[in-house]
């Protein structure tokens, strides 16, 4: 299902990485959650944060969305998915919350999401909330990609959903982490895969345990 309006509006005007087809994905498979608690980890300037959000408002769910928002990597100067514009005068650095926190006021979200601004390993150590979905869109090296995937994928109940972002199995098309995320997720046991939109993943957890 497409995004509504005006979240569709909101969504096309916000910075981001997500492609209409996977975000109209991500908007119908969070449709089918359960309400109570999404996550997302990821969260740059908003753009899937409006298209979680307003399954979220359709739903009844709260979602908090993670993030430091200073930008990966990739973003930094030199790189190649840098925006200038987003430098913030006073650190120098990226700074992506007041996109985020405009994205969210031009849709009308402030009351469905609670923004999360911190680094993974600060909310993986006190993070004890089961969750209805989990959408991973992280920092993309290998090592944070797993760290993201075993700090909060236990948190999924049995029958929640699991979506993983720029997944390709195909060295050829981009970087390998999130693909080797789903090939745990799927390879325990833990999730099945579902549906598949271009590099959007979606999974559901089954009863076995996270490894
Ligand atoms: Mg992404």
């Amino acid at each position: 299902m497409s995004l509504p309006s005006p979240y569709a509006e909101v969504a096309a005007a916000t910075k981001g990485f997500l492609p209409v087809d996977e975000g109209d994905a991500l908007h119908a498979a969070a449709l089918t959650a359960e309400p109570g608690l999404w996550l997302e980890v990821g969260t740059y300037c908003g753009k899937s944060t409006v298209h979680l959000g307003a399954a979220a408002r359709a739903r009844g769910a709260q979602l908090v969305t993670l993030d430091h928002h200073r930008g990966s990597e990739e973003n930094q100067p030199g790189w190649e998915w840098h925006d200038a514009s987003l430098v913030d005068p006073h650190t120098s650095r990226l700074e992506t919350l007041p996109s985020l926190r405009h994205a969210l006021w031009d849709a009308g979200l402030d009351d469905v999401v609670s923004v999360l601004a911190a680094t993974t390993q600060q909310v993986a150590g006190w993070w004890a909330s089961p969750v209805q979905l989990l959408f991973l869109d992280g920092n993309h090296t290998e090592e944070v990609a797993q760290h993201d995937y075993a700090a909060f994928a236990p948190h999924v109940v049995e029958g929640g959903l699991l979506a993983v972002h720029d997944v390709f199995p195909d060295p050829a098309d981009g970087g390998r982490p999130p693909w080797h995320v789903v090939q745990r997720a799927t390879g325990s046991g833990a999730f099945v895969e579902e549906r598949v939109t271009g590099s959007l993943r979606v999974l559901r957890r089954t009863g076995a345990p996270v490894t």
